[in-house]
């Protein structure tokens, strides 16, 4: 199969995430970059695509220039990505959806609940997909997690708990940073801060590996560096429709805390446990038993497990496998013709317009709670 003429939106140079798609989506040799508009400055954005070896017709200006020239070209780029700060996704992601291209938008996928779910509209009229990087669930071991329990193997699932809490915002000289400050700017971010920068995609990982949905949440939002005006601490207790409970908490402030990314999943006969910074091993322990350690390619794993995973055990794999596993699902929908078949993308494992709506109703709830002194909000 040729590779997928692929382009981006956002992610020029120095931003955070933009380098770690452009290495995901060349990991297997499924995506050529062959457009792009990755900055906010026109001159920058052109100079960039041409750094990565764009030609000077399509390391566009703009999006909007991207937009216009890719829907008029005989093979226009069929994968637009979109990495810019929150504020712009829909308006972009919008754009792109009703002139017929297939979008994977970062994290959250909008600013509010209605523009979510407008998105959510238009990928089902017009079947194109649209993908949310909730990249940590292309894990191999997290989808491992997720097999585990569909397997029964800890029994019901009664309690989550997942923080995804760092510190490296907690000084206030991060303000003078401008890929730090729109974070906590309620114009750019939205509104919530810490929380939709990082709590979503613990809750994410927390309903995609047990499947559960939210029915309903209590939080705590509170700014602790002075003069931030979004949330850079968060606790959020949900209720999910079994009646299992969760525990979020995410942070920014956590100084000695890296990424901080761990989830465990308690059931009736066992529990799961896996870290982040730790991505190959996962512990199982199955009650009155000793914990194992599940290693990453070990020869029992799950299909879905095995099929995200690269290379031999004993070998680390990280972030840009994991997301490059979003990726090679994408690749296998454009392949595939499935377009914005929900079931489908369900057993591809792939985060959705639909994952990206039910993060941004938590969001809403959780504002809403935090500002009603922690009220149970249904979500
Ligand atoms: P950043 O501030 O480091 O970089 C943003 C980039 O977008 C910059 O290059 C900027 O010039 C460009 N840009 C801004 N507006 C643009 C426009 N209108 N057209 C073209 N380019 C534009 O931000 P970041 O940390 O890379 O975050 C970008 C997005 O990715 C955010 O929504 C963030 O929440 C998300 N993110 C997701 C993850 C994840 O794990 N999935 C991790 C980090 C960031």
């Amino acid at each position: 199969m040729d590779a997928l003429r692929w382009g981006m939106i956002g992610g020029g140079k120095g931003s955070q995430i933009g380098a770690l798609h452009r290495y995901a989506a060349a990991l297997d040799g499924k995506y050529q970059l062959v457009a792009g508009a990755f900055d906010h400055r026109e001159q920058q954005s052109i100079e960039f695509g041409e750094s990565l070896g764009l030609g000077s017709d399509r390391a566009y200006a703009t999006w909007q220039t991207f937009l216009e020239a890719e829907s008029s070209r005989p093979d226009p780029v069929q994968l637009v990505t979109v990495a810019t700060p929150n504020n712009s996704h829909f308006e972009i992601t919008r754009a792109f959806l009703e002139a017929g291209f297939h979008v994977l938008c970062e994290k959250p996928l909008t600013m509010t609940v209605e523009e979510a779910e407008t998105l959510a509209s238009i990928s089902s009229a017009t079947q194109r997909l649209c993908a949310v990087n909730y990249g940590y669930s292309g894990y191999p071991l997290v989808r491992e997690m997720k097999a585990l329990i569909e397997q029964g193997k800890i029994g019901a699932v009664r309690l989550v708990v997942c923080n995804f809490a760092h510190g490296h915002h907690a000084g206030i000289e991060n303000e003078s940073n401008p890929r730090v400050r729109w974070r906590y700017n309620p114009k750019i971010a939205g509104v919530s801060g810490q929380f939709v920068d990082c709590g979503i995609h613990a809750l994410h990982l927390a309903c995609f590996v047990t499947g559960l949905e939210v029915a309903s949440l209590s939080a705590d939002l509170v700014s602790l560096v002075p003069d931030r005006e979004l949330e850079d601490d968060a606790m959020v207790n949900v209720r999910f429709a079994s009646n299992a409970i969760g525990r979020i908490w995410t942070s920014s402030v956590a100084i000695g805390r890296q990424q901080g990314l761990e989830i465990q999943v308690f059931g009736s006969e066992g529990g799961v446990q896996w870290r982040q910074e730790q991505p190959n091993q996962l512990l199982l322990t199955r009650q009155g038993q000793r914990t194992s350690i599940v290693e990453r390619g070990d020869p029992h794993i799950s299909s879905s497990s095995a099929r995200s995973n690269r290379i031999t055990v004993g070998h680390s794999e990280g972030i840009i496998e994991a997301f490059a596993n979003i990726y090679v699902g994408i690749a296998e929908v454009i392949a595939q013709g499935i377009g914005a078949d929900r079931e489908a993308l369900s057993r591809l494992h792939l985060p959705t317009v639909w994952d990206g709506l039910e993060s941004m109703r938590a969001v809403s709830a959780a504002v809403h709670s935090s500002q009603s002194g922690g009220a149970w909000i249904e979500v």
